[in-house]
């Protein structure tokens, strides 16, 4: 049955033949659903915009996903009133009647895993396993949610008695929602990161206004569909498609406006950040932003599963991962196997139409990708050395799309590409005397997302006090810094790379989204 296919990013590196048969259906099926025009949809109506912007693929920029509204601050705004409007309702609907729509939204989402990966696919140029591994991720997170709310039984405490008053008090604590959530996805994950601050924002009660990345409007459509679908009330969800500084400066300056998610860069999410301080009074801002993650490998890795984890992670969706691995510190002695081991292994990695089989890397997402990591290998052309890659592909079928090489390469340390993130499939390799050495040089980065540690068992503990990052991983072959599943790795950054010190998919992510009120009644 199809349930045999419940993926995690452990068992996706082997999949079965009748798994890929199913894929193979269901991209011929999503092919021809594309080249139509979408809604938004603001309470109970789907909203045209004035004009709509045409959504192709990065792997052939001649396949039309489908034409999407260009959305302006005006409908933002309109958004903002709808799910105003449904908030009284839907805040005081028993939160165990909550938990029941958005478990049905998840089981949809599951139901629906091939057609929406195959669409996913498509418009963002992820391979198959990474994009049936997506979907499924964002209906664990979303169930994940549900589960949170039914262990804490709705975030609603009793407490005892105040024996102080000589009345009988009735007390007891409350988590409640704030209002109008804003949600703004980012390109990558454009259903996880989507579907899951939105779950999270709406079975503690919080209406919600949904912005997909411009790149991601098919995705996102689909997204709201399901969720539709599982029966939430008119304008309890409501999504706007668009362009990011419009609606997201809307949004983010928008008074009724109560919280806010924002996945992406730092530079954009900083301006929210700020943008959104500027309220009349201070409000939650969950930003997941970027990150420049490290892997470091001592002299006593086991240098296999060191290159497997890193190339995994460097690679990955084309490097487009916030938790992709961006520097390899390696210790001297194991420096030249490593690296010999991360050319080979780059080399024969098969880039192109990443819905076959038969490629694991696709394209990036757009030309300005691609800009950034032509920009970035030719800098370290001047500066430093390609190991591996370094050029962009327009063979054959690729000239169609935006492909490029993945690539190693070592520059000197103080070149704008160990710092900056580049959001491509770029790694960066250096020599260092000593593990220590490693670990402060990773932690000499504004970011803190993810890391990765291969070495030995006395060096782990050193490790994992040290390194300054939100998420780590030792010894791991499925990825160095990328690859976190809801329920076993909660997923949130520190310092540039996270707002809230409080991870996606972990015990402490629901609370963020809801004020406490204590409550005491005197008979
Ligand atoms: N959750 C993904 C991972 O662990 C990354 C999410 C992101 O890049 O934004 O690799």
């Amino acid at each position: 049955t199809e349930q045999t296919y419940k993926l995690t990013y452990s068992t996706m590196f082997d999949p079965p033949a009748s798994l890929h048969e199913r894929f193979d259906a269901a991209l011929g099926e999503a092919r021809a659903t594309m080249g139509a025009e979408h809604a938004m949809r603001v309470g109970a109506h789907a909203v045209t915009a004035d004009d709509c912007f045409e959504l192709r693929s990065p792997i052939d920029r001649e396949l039309l996903l489908g034409r999407f509204q260009n959305g302006t601050a005006a409908h933002a705004g309109q958004a903002v009133r709808a799910a105003r409007e449904a908030f009284p309702a839907w805040s005081h609907t028993p939160w165990r009647e909550r938990v029941a729509i958005l478990r049905r939204a998840a089981a949809l989402i599951e139901e629906r895993v091939w057609a929406m990966s195959a669409c996913l696919s498509i418009e963002v140029g992820k391979n198959r396993m990474e994009s049936l591994g997506e979907v499924q991720e964002t209906a664990d997170l979303i169930a994940w949610y549900c589960d949170r709310m039914e262990e804490n039984e709705g975030f609603d405490r009793r407490l005892p008695n105040d024996p102080l008053t000589g009345f009988t008090s009735h007390n007891r604590t409350r988590l409640r929602p704030y209002g109008v959530w804003a949600v703004i996805a980012p390109f990558n994950f454009p259903f996880a990161l989507a579907g899951g601050p939105v779950g999270a924002a709406l079975v503690t009660g919080n209406t919600a206004v949904f912005k997909t990345a411009s790149d991601t409007a098919l995705s996102g459509t689909l997204l709201m569909q399901a969720f539709r679908d599982a029966g939430l009330p008119d304008g309890v969800l409501n999504h706007v498609t668009g362009p990011g500084s419009t609606i997201g400066e809307a949004l983010a300056s928008h008074p009724d406006v109560a919280g806010i998610t924002f996945t992406g860069s730092a530079q954009v999410g900083m301006s929210i950040a700020r943008e959104f301080a500027g309220g009349r009074w201070p409000r939650p801002c969950i930003a997941e932003m970027g990150g420049k993650n490290a892997a470091i490998v001592s002299d006593r890795a086991d240098l296999e599963r060191a290159a497997a984890g890193i190339v995994r992670s460097a690679f990955g969706l084309q490097g487009q991962k916030c938790s992709a691995c961006s520097r390899v510190y390696v210790q001297r002695g194991a420096a030249a196997e490593l690296r010999d081991r991360l050319v080979a292994l780059t080399d024969a990695i098969k880039v192109g139409d990443p819905t076959l089989r038969e490629n694991w890397m696709g394209p990036v997402i757009n030309r300005s990708a691609r800009e950034r990591f032509r920009r970035a290998v030719d800098a370290i052309g001047e500066a430093g050395t390609i190991l591996a890659g370094g050029r962009l592909l327009t063979e054959g079928a690729l000239e169609r799309g935006w492909f490029v090489a993945p690539t190693v390469a070592a520059a000197p340390r103080d070149h704008y590409v160990w710092r900056e993130e580049q959001f491509a499939p770029l790694v960066l390799i250096d020599e260092v005397e000593s593990v220590h050495e490693a670990i402060a040089l990773a932690n000499a980065s504004d970011y803190g997302l993810t890391a990765g540690f291969y070495g030995g068992a006395d060096e782990i503990d050193g490790f994992l006090d040290r390194i300054e990052a939100g998420v780590v991983y030792v010894n791991r072959p499925q990825g160095a810094t990328t690859g976190a599943w809801p329920g076993y790795q909660p997923f949130g950054g520190w310092k540039a790379s996270g707002s809230t010190g409080k991870a996606i998919g972990s015990f402490w992510y629901l609370p963020l989204y809801m004020r406490e009120q204590s409550q005491t009644v005197v008979d």
